[in-house]
């Protein structure tokens, strides 16, 4: 079995972690093997065909992104949000992340912001977002009006065609139309084929063009304290976990330069993995650690989880990392 990130033999002498599946606590536990080479982690079991690994309450899949959007104030503020990320500007972003009520609102900023960090003063006709769930950023930067995003996903249940946006059900190696600008928003390492996806979006790429990755990496801190109770793991979900190590030679092996790194981890990561480590599922409502704003946490502690998060992200040792890259 090879490395799904750095393409090396997978050897007996790499360390296992056993790890339990926590976003629905379905009672199973799955193998997963360090990498010698590169650090990354790697699922080391096959998964049976009964797991439903996506029912219909995942929660990428739970948000209908017209019904979210429905009302004028929050399609102003969407749309405000979107057209900022399309111009480069990062301020008002950069507010929404830090200081917006709602965990979705800072999710959807942080992908913003990602897109802000990749633009180079040319605006992104064409975007195709890989793995897109229910559509929520492509919807949401179709009401900017200024450009055409593509949402794909293997396990959409409706396809839809705007001017601005179209959802297809479709995994990447199924797309042959070219784009200015590629996004991997926490689904590449969904992927049992990580690095031919990562060159196929390479193959679409316009000249100039640029692949955004924003994925959970083992290089970190939360990693190090949590370990197996670390919430991004997401067993069996996640085929792999990268190293930075590994993303490097990943990018290289693809033909790619990273022109940009930074993290975006938040305070979720500390209070999700402490919930993880009580036994909780991560998906369950009823114990209120889905909802940051209603669990039990001090306001002292929720400020210092933040102000930590800000410190692991300046140290390179948040728990996702944003890679930026291009051609070479
Ligand atoms: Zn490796």
């Amino acid at each position: 079995m090879q490395c799904l990130i750095c393409d090396s033999l997978l050897s007996d002498n790499g360390r296992d972690y056993v790890i339990d599946e926590t976003m629905f606590r379905i009672g199973q536990s799955f193998r997963y093997r360090e990498c010698e080479q590169c650090g990354s982690i790697n699922l080391a079991e096959k998964i049976s065909d009964d797991t439903k690994l996506y029912p219909d309450n995942y929660y990428s899949f739970s948000v209908d992104p017209a019904e979210t959007f429905n009302g004028f104030l929050p399609r102003l503020l969407a749309s405000a949000m979107a057209k900022s990320s399309l111009k480069g500007n990062r301020l008002f972003l950069g507010f929404m992340f830090r200081y917006a009520p709602m965990r979705e609102v800072r999710t959807l900023a942080s992908i913003l912001l990602s897109i802000s960090a990749a633009y180079s003063g040319s605006v992104s006709k064409r975007i195709l977002d890989v793995g897109t769930g229910s559509g929520v950023l492509p919807f949401v930067l179709s009401l900017a009006k200024r450009s055409y995003t593509l949402g794909i996903d293997p396990f959409l249940a409706t396809e839809k065609k705007a001017k601005h946006f179209e959802l297809k059900q479709a995994s990447i190696q199924d797309i042959h139309e070219t784009f200015n600008l590629i996004l991997f928003n926490h689904s590449l390492e969904h992927m049992h084929d990580i690095e031919q996806s990562l060159a196929h979006a390479k193959s679409l790429l316009e000249p100039g063009g640029t692949i955004i990755v924003r994925i959970p990496t083992v290089s970190s801190q939360a990693w190090d304290t949590y370990r197996e109770n670390w919430f991004q793991l997401d067993a069996p979900r996640h085929t792999c976990i990268p190293s930075r190590k590994g993303l490097t030679q990943l990018a290289s092996s693809c033909g790619l330069q990273i022109m940009n790194n930074y993290d975006d981890s938040t305070d979720t990561q500390f209070w999700l993995s402490e919930a993880v480590a009580k036994g909780l599922s991560t998906m369950d409502a009823t114990t209120g650690y889905t909802a940051y704003l209603t669990n039990t946490h001090s306001r002292q502690k929720k400020r210092s989880m933040k102000r930590e998060a800000r410190k692991n992200n300046s140290e390179h040792r948040g728990d996702q990392t944003v890679l930026t890259l291009r051609t070479t």
